[in-house]
């Protein structure tokens, strides 16, 4: 499965030039172009998937593996002291390039590196309301 319209297709495919730390049969791990810190690199599947939702189940549980791999390889490589492991679904949630893809952010102390959320508050209604749906499902 591919898209020619996307860059990732390309990039995974190795017909635009990469910083590639990885390869297989299945990935291609690169260098973000735009990192949040130094090392932020890309699990990218060589076929296209749109996101989560439409990724194969075994090229998920694969991606996971790989994530492990390679942020234990890396956290020795660049000494940092901690990693964000994401991925966003959906222009809502930030995707901004439409082929999965997970991040994989190093964490340094100090880095001021922005990730996060206004902490809420989770009411009885709200929390209710999607118990009883999701029993539904
Ligand atoms: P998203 O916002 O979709 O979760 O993340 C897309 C990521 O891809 C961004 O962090 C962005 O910097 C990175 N990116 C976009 N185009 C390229 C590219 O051509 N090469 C590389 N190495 N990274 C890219
Ligand atoms: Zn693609």
């Amino acid at each position: 499965m591919r898209d020619d319209n996307c860059i990732f297709c390309k990039i995974a495919a190795g017909e635009i030039p990469s910083a590639t730390l990885y390869e297989d049969d299945d990935f291609r791990v690169i260098l973000d172009i735009e990192p949040a810190s130094k090392g932020h690199a890309l699990i990218i599947p060589k076929e296209h998937y749109a996101n989560l939702y439409e990724l194969d189940d075994e090229l998920a549980a694969k991606a996971m593996v790989l994530a492990k791999k390679m942020i234990t390889k890396l956290t020795d490589i660049l000494e940092c002291d901690g990693y964000n492991v994401l991925q966003n679904n959906g222009p809502a949630a930030g995707q901004t390039v439409f082929h999965f893809h997970m991040h994989l952010v190093p964490r340094y102390k100090n880095d001021n590196v922005k990730i996060g959320w206004k902490l809420g508050k989770l009411t009885d209604n709200v929390k209710e309301e999607i118990l009883n749906k999701i029993c539904e499902k």
